[in-house]
């Protein structure tokens, strides 16, 4: 195959800017080490707040909130190329206050409603005595469902997805990246290259000479069926725990941040911290079932994602730590406009 753009990485960064380039006519061939999503992006919670997650400077913000408001037509340009869901949906989200100065924050916060522990109460019964604020702006895709729709839409658009074998080298001159060397040995080349390798990023000694440093910090989740009458709608936010029903009865509780390697495996301290926390997010959730257990490794870069041209053909789209999902259609955006000044 001779690709216009070879794209390293099969996550939601890496397919949704393979998506954008075949959507502008591009033959794209993505290289994965495992299977679509199966790096970090599966794992991921799904939630869409530009106004939560991250450190959030102002233009760190300002790119959250475009891509939240990319979503919509994304997600539906997406859903009708595939013939599959997202579970893109808007919802409420509520930030609940555990301590006086936490309920301070959240009063004086600009883009939300603050409420007091009774007005809270009455708009989310199973909630402690805690206040809170309700956010104007939420919304949540079911990562799973993104990831095997993107796959979908670009393989229906004839773009090839090689799964199991990881990109092991780059070679490249002084023009710019020459091509891949695979792990068994083969090569692969194409006329633009995308690095998209999340949390993988500093395994390459060619990215890591180009300073694309990625550290991973795990995190976990527990997921839980909601066995109320009413099942949960909104997602619960409290410090460094949530709770994110994905439409249905199903209801991640998350998520742990742990720096621990590569080590992917969840372990029964993260879930108890995360089973202690839920008693003072959301009692009503204790008498909830617990199902299944995960950890996924966030792709943190000080100073926050770098999207950027690397070489004389080549761009990075990595570190987007805990926002990835929120990130992904803003970042294609960037990304296919750093493609085309390549030509
Ligand atoms: C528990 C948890 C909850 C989260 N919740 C949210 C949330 O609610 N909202 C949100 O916006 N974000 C959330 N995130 C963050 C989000 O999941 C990440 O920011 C996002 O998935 C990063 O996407 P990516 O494509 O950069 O990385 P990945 O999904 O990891 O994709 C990179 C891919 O590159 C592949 N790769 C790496 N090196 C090579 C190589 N040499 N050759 C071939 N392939 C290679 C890997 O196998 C991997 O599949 C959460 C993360 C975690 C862990």
């Amino acid at each position: 195959m001779n690709a216009d753009l070879v794209v390293v990485g099969g996550g939601v960064i890496g397919l949704s800017c393979a998506w954008r380039a075949q959507r502008q006519g591009m033959q794209v061939l993505v290289l994965e080490a495992r299977g679509p999503g199966e790096g970090t992006s599966r794992r991921a919670a799904g939630m869409l707040l530009p106004d939560v997650e991250g450190e959030h400077d102002a233009d760190e913000r300002a790119f959250g909130r475009r891509s939240y408001e990319l979503y919509p037509a994304f997600a539906q340009e997406v859903e009708a190329a595939s013939d599959l869901p997202t579970g893109y949906r808007g919802c409420r989200c509520y930030l609940v206050a555990h301590v006086p100065e936490r309920a301070e924050a959240l009063r004086r916060m600009e883009w939300g409603e603050f409420l007091l522990p009774a007005a809270l109460k009455a708009q989310l019964p199973g909630i402690g005595q805690s206040a809170g604020a309700r956010l104007g702006d939420a919304a949540q895709v079911e990562p799973r469902q993104l990831i095997a729709a993107l796959a979908a839409a670009l393989r229906k658009g004839g773009a090839a997805i090689e799964t199991g074998l990881a990109v092991e080298s780059v070679q490249a001159g002084p023009q710019g990246v020459e091509g891949l060397r695979m792990a068994d040995g083969s090569l692969r080349q194409g006329r633009r290259y995308l690095f998209a390798t999340g949390a993988w990023s500093g395994t390459l000694p060619y990215l890591q000479g180009r300073g694309v440093v990625t550290e991973p910090v795990r995190g976990e989740i527990v997921t839980l069926e909601d066995t109320g009458d009413e099942p949960l709608q909104d997602i619960i936010f409290g410090q460094g725990i949530y709770l994110a029903p994905k439409g249905g009865r199903r209801v991640y509780l998350g998520a742990t941040e742990e720096r621990a390697g590569f080590d992917e495996r969840p372990t029964a301290e993260g879930c108890l911290n995360l089973l202690a926390g839920l008693k003072g997010l959301y009692p009503a959730a204790l008498r909830f079932e617990v199902r299944e257990t995960w950890a996924g490794l966030r792709p943190f870069r000080a100073g926050g994602p770098m999207i950027a041209r690397i070489d004389g053909n080549a761009v990075v789209a990595a570190g987007h730590h805990r926002n990835g999902i929120l990130l992904a259609p803003a970042t294609a955006e960037r990304a296919l406009g750093l493609l085309g000044e390549i030509g």
